[in-house]
């Protein structure tokens, strides 16, 4: 497996580099939104410290993440009334993954919806009012 580049575009995210609508973070993990959302509401919960995917993480980067990613499931359930969530996490390329720096994509689900395609662009102004509204369910 190729090593951990530090100037994936997550990493950037993480040092201010480059922008994010951030919704959460504690000490050991960040959640943002995805500017191409499959889904309303469709945020990524990383950790704050440097790993490629789940083959590389180690047991406390991980623990940290998915208990991230269980709040954040609460959040969108309560704040955007989901009734669902969908959790996709894909390692390397062929499995799926475009951006080297371990990431679980939150995908909040209604009764009857199809998840979208991939990479369309979302309109930044509607994420940033749904994003307020998670941030808002935060517990
Ligand atoms: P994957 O690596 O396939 O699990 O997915 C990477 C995800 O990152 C995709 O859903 C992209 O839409 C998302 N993405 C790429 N660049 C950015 C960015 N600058 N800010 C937020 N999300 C991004």
């Amino acid at each position: 497996m190729a090593a951990y580049d530090p100037d994936n575009i997550f990493a950037k995210i993480l040092r201010g580099e480059i922008p994010s609508t951030r919704v959460y973070e504690d000490e050991a993990t960040l959640v943002f939104m995805d500017i191409m959302p499959r889904a309303p509401g469709h945020c990524l919960v990383i950790p704050k410290t440097p790993c490629r995917n789940l083959l590389d993480a180690s047991a406390e980067q991980l623990s940290a993440v998915i208990a991230t990613v269980q709040k954040m499931s609460h959040a969108v359930m309560k704040g955007l009334g989901a009734d669902g969530v969908t959790i996709q996490q894909f390692n390397e390329a062929p499995g799926g993954q475009e951006v080297f720096h371990l990431h679980f994509h939150v995908l909040p689900r209604h009764e009857g919806d199809k998840v979208g395609p991939p990479g369309v662009m979302g309109d930044m102004a509607e994420i940033a009012a749904i994003a307020e509204k998670i941030r808002a369910a935060v517990s």
